[in-house]
């Protein structure tokens, strides 16, 4: 990083032909990148410069100088003389550009939101423009207050917490009294139930508008080449083969934490803190992966003020030097007091975004996340899953839970993600219906939950607010992971055993592309065949093995 070389440099000369003059800014374009990426990761760090020494107020104003300096160029080349991969490499460096201006400006010390009040009308917020904007905004303010601070019998806890004690909590009594705790965060969203209420205010604005412009659902099917029409019998299938291969006793829900994490109760035990890294870095070594060589950071320590959220950034992409791709940084994000099989996934998950981005070799305008979110999930869940497997536990942790109870462990959290889809989709294809009823519905018929209609219990997860048709990205990450993990075993063979060349062949065929291709022409390429749910609802029937 030469921050003060970038401010000083000249402006580019004018002349040269248009592909020298873009050559020229896509350098700078690269260096702004760059400083965006170490801006971010250092603000998330919490701390006043990054490991190079260079403050955070220098990088946030070099990257202004340079994020205009490199527009103006951008604005000024004349697109009509580029060739068609320059054309869209000048349309996603003015993107990029336009949507980084915001790491320029410092937070705000407190993230809280201003207060404001969750006694509200909902109509009386829902008028004129901006109405679902406004709306969604203030039932999401209201629901994260809520998630922060849950009242549990013992404690003041959070949402998170809470939800994963339900998986611990030997006492059914217990485990129901901490579920209905829950109950003021579900009220945030479906306050009285009523049609006039919160969420079904929101709904019917969020419908009109997917009525008006298309859902987001549709349009994350088409960018993976699947029919729209087909997305709900698939979300149907996929709920089925849960239904078929998972014992049919009705349970209640706060029943079905525990009864799912049996796997995670067998072998947290075998996981202390520091194996945390000792187990996820062995594993990546041994897949030709290792975090070190590879320049990945972790910052897994509890801190005053840190998101709960775990997560992956850039913090350098690759650049080519004399016809070689350099020296590259990644973040790990995530906050770890204990060790414990849970965290261990989530690590392992992390680490594959890392091992992704650091894969990432194309020219500075695509070196990126790629274009599909559900896509970039899958690629983190490709090695990740293969913990639940007995072979891989037996030779990373030394002992293993059976099949189906991994099973359940690895397919729980995408059932339930994939029922809260289904829900999304048919709230929205007719917005009179009520939530409540439809969850319980849906929960009954397929997850074996006991209904409970007097109960939004469906309203615990941000995104069905604060971005509706979300879920459905989880849906259609499940069913690449698995088609994805299905092509490596019969080409390769699977990831429990070691295999130092897996990352390279990864890498050219999966993590290289950046936005230099589209997701669904690289996913074309590898699976050699279209997306479908047949993999995942294989993989799925092991869910019954042993029984
Ligand atoms: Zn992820």
């Amino acid at each position: 990083m030469t921050v003060g070389g970038c401010i000083q440099s000249p402006v580019p000369p004018l002349g040269g032909t248009a592909s020298e003059q873009l050559g020229r800014l896509e350098n700078q374009f690269a260096d702004t990148r760059e400083l965006y990426f170490q801006i971010y990761v250092t603000d998330a760090r919490g701390v006043a410069g990054n490991l190079r020494g260079v403050s955070l107020a220098d990088m946030r104003r070099a990257h202004r100088a340079l994020r205009e300096r490199v527009a103006e160029g951008l604005e000024g080349l004349d697109t009509a003389r580029l060739g068609g991969e320059d054309g869209h490499a000048v349309r996603t460096m003015r993107r990029l550009l336009d949507e980084s201006a915001w790491v320029e400006e410092e937070r705000s010390p407190s993230s809280e939101p201003v207060a404001e009040s969750c006694q509200y009308s909902p109509s009386a917020l829902a008028t004129g423009d901006s109405a679902l904007q406004r709306l969604s905004a203030r039932i999401y303010a209201c629901y994260g207050a809520e998630a922060r601070r849950v009242v549990t019998p013992t404690d003041t806890s959070d949402r998170l917490t809470v939800l994963g004690r339900l998986g611990t909590e030997p006492s059914a009594e217990q485990r129901r009294a901490l579920f209905l705790s829950l109950q003021p965060l579900w009220r945030s969203v479906t306050g009285d139930g009523s049609p006039a209420s919160p969420y079904r205010t929101m709904l019917a604005l969020s419908a009109e508008r997917w009525r008006r412009e298309g859902s987001p659902i549709a349009a994350a099917a088409r960018s993976l080449r699947i029919d729209p029409a087909q997305v709900e019998p698939m979300l149907v299938r996929i709920l089925e083969a849960w239904r078929d291969h998972t014992p049919p006793a009705r349970v209640e829900p706060w029943d079905w934490y525990y009864d799912n994490g049996a796997a995670s109760r067998t072998l947290s035990p075998r996981i202390n803190r520091a194996a945390l890294r000792e187990v996820n870095d062995r594993f990546y070594r041994d897949q030709g992966a290792d975090p070190e060589t590879l320049g990945i950071h972790f910052d897994l320590d509890p801190r005053e003020g840190k998101t709960p959220v775990a997560f992956t950034q850039f913090g350098k992409p690759a650049r080519l030097r004399r016809g070689k791709y350099g020296e590259r940084e990644a973040w790990v994000f995530a906050t770890y007091r204990v060790g414990g099989f849970d965290n261990l996934v989530e690590l392992l998950h992390e680490t594959g975004h890392a091992i992704h981005v650091s894969a990432v070799a194309t020219r500075p305008a695509f070196a990126d996340w790629p274009d599909s979110d559900p896509f970039t999930e899958a690629l983190a869940d490709l090695l990740e899953m293969e913990a639940f497997e007995p072979e891989w536990q037996q030779r990373y942790l030394g002992g293993s839970a059976p099949v189906a109870a991994s099973l359940r462990g690895k397919y729980a959290s995408i059932a339930l993600d994939v029922a809260w889809a289904l829900l999304e989709l048919r709230v929205h294809a007719d917005p009179s219906r009520d939530p409540n009823a439809e969850w319980a519905a849906i929960t009954s018929e397929y997850l074996h939950i006991v209904p409970h209609p007097e109960w939004g219990w469906w309203a615990m997860r941000g995104q069905l607010v604060d971005s509706p048709g979300y879920m459905m990205n989880y849906a259609l990450g499940a069913m690449i992971t698995a088609q994805l993990r299905a092509r490596v075993r019969e080409q390769r063979g699977p990831f429990w055993r070691p295999d130092k060349k897996m990352y390279d062949w990864l890498s050219n065929r999966l993590y290289r592309f950046g936005l230099s291709r589209p997701t669904r022409e690289v996913l074309r390429d590898f699976l050699g065949e279209s997306l479908g749910v047949e993999a995942l609802v294989g993989d799925m029937r092991r869910l019954g093995e042993g029984r």
